[in-house]
């Protein structure tokens, strides 16, 4: 069995629990489930390995880019692990891992900055940014792996020590990431451990951790900011969304069909950034949808280790049910299916991606997360009216606006209420971006110099020349 890494070491769980291929609709394997002496164990290992971490940067910076390269060197098999136990298709599974050894390679080459913010006479003050201490890492079970990275790269770049804890429905992949990263860094520094929900409450509670970074759904990161207040651990959330994609008047539906379905279908529906409300204008409303359900009747949808699927099964049963009953709900509202609505395939989780109009701005389709795939389509005349229904929502991580003119777009791009605007593309990510949500969809951000900073806090040094 995959073992978790404690202190450097290999550490298997006394209990275990299944671990689901929604692909097979049934087990396949099982994971360690953590005990509490084995987290204590864990948040010691880091609270020790945090002495010597902290101080140099240059070991930092070597193991960074050896992880990196590791990773990258066993993609494959981290990839088909993947697939296994979260369902994406392997080309995707390969690259979300790839992904995850350019995080490792990004924080290897950041710089930690020292500002200097007076210097006159004899007082001189910088600004150091230091590290933390011990931080809990939480991850979700769309993106494991790369998850898992990027919070484990900018933490332990900025000096910080990790206990992180992937989702349990997708452990194994992050566990073997755990063991690979055992030959990279020194014992304590990361430490990879599983179990549920309440494994991740301890963690939160736990005296030893200084600051907190989550990736998740919205409720969990509420319960999870309230839980870490008492403590007043720092608290970064990213958290879900709902995003809106605004299509103007003045675009090419062909041309852009394609890159909106992806936008929209890719992981199954299952990112947090993905198009979960299509906005688009009368004028070219009926070739675009025309286009999008060509799209999401032919797309191959199966096993994704079978090199012929293009999307893969809903990751898990309860996100599988909740899908169904979002459809069923966007039907009884009054809504119109152009392609698909139900579940596919003799065994497994797989629903057919589905694209719904004619449905009103409350059903919960369009006003909540369906993490799944099933599209809304919703018509607009106005474009100030679709800026407004956009952004009428807690919900703030991403949005997209589509247009012939990149400047037309871009001059709206601003009334988004939202932490990353795309134009003319969406899901496209890169590692010096900074993501985040406004509103209900995060605090603080991940990626990019300022992600890193995330993971430091502020030190000024004053010093007064003799
Ligand atoms: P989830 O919140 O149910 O679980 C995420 C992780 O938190 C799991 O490891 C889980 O065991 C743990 N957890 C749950 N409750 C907890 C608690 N009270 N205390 C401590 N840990 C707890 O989310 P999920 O279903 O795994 O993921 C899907 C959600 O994640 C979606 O809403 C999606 O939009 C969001 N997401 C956001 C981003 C982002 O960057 N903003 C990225 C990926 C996914």
């Amino acid at each position: 069995m995959i073992s978790m890494t404690i202190d450097g070491r290999k550490i298997a769980g006394a209990d275990t629990y299944d671990v689901v291929n929604p692909a097979l609709g049934a087990v396949f394997a099982s994971a360690p489930d953590c005990r509490e002496a084995q987290l204590e164990e864990a948040m010691a290992a880091a609270s020790t390995a945090f002495r010597n971490w902290r101080s140099e940067e240059a070991p930092r910076r070597e193991a960074l880019t050896r992880a990196a390269e590791i990773v990258a060197a066993h993609a494959d098999e981290l990839g088909r692990l993947v697939t296994q136990e979260q369902g994406k298709t392997l080309v995707n599974a390969v690259r979300e891992v790839n992904g995850a050894a350019g995080r490792f390679r990004y924080a290897a080459g950041l710089e930690i900055p020292t500002d200097i913010v007076h210097d006159r006479d004899a007082l001189r003050v910088e600004v150091w940014r230091r590290p933390y201490g011990v931080v809990a890492a939480i991850t979700p079970w769309n993106y494991p792996v790369i998850s898992a990275a990027g919070k484990i790269a900018a933490a332990v770049r900025a000096g910080n020590t990790v206990v992180l804890k992937p989702s349990p429905f997708t452990p194994l992949a992050t566990l073997r990431l755990g063991e690979l990263l055992r030959e990279v860094f020194p014992p304590g520094v990361i430490n990879v451990i599983s179990g549920g929900d309440e494994l991740g409450k301890a963690m939160i509670k736990h005296p030893a951790v200084r600051k907190v970074s989550f990736t998740g759904s919205i409720d969990a990161g509420k319960h999870i900011f309230a839980a870490a207040a008492p403590d007043l651990k720092r608290t970064t959330l990213e958290l879900g969304g709902n995003d809106a994609a605004i299509v103007l008047d003045d675009v090419d539906p062909a041309a852009i069909a394609p890159r909106l379905f992806w936008g929209a279908f890719q992981n199954s529906g299952q990112v947090c950034s993905a198009i979960k409300r299509l906005y688009v204008h009368e004028r070219v409303y009926e070739p675009l949808a025309a286009a999008l359900t060509e799209l999401a009747r032919t797309v191959r949808v199966g096993d994704g280790l079978d090199p012929a699927s293009e999307l893969g099964p809903v990751s898990t049963e309860p996100q599988l049910r909740r899908v169904e009953e979002l459809v069923a709900d966007a039907k009884a509202a009054g809504g119109r299916i152009r392609v698909g609505g139900a579940r596919t395939g003799s065994r497994g989780y797989f629903f057919a991606p589905t694209v719904f109009e004619d449905l009103p701005d409350h059903a919960r389709l369009v006003s909540e997360e369906q993490f799944g795939p099933a599209l809304p389509l919703l018509r607009f005349t106005d474009v100030d009216d679709a800026i407004e229904r956009a952004n009428a929502t807690q919900y703030g991580l991403s949005g997209s606006l589509w247009s012939g003119s990149t400047e037309r777009a871009r001059a709206l791009a601003s009334r988004l209420d939202c932490g990353t605007v795309w134009i003319n593309q969406h899901l496209v990510v890169v590692p010096a971006a900074p993501t985040g949500g406004h509103k209900w969809s995060g605090i603080g951000v991940e990626n990019g110099a300022e992600g890193l900073l995330e993971f430091t806090q502020v030190q000024a040094v004053s010093l007064l020349r003799s």
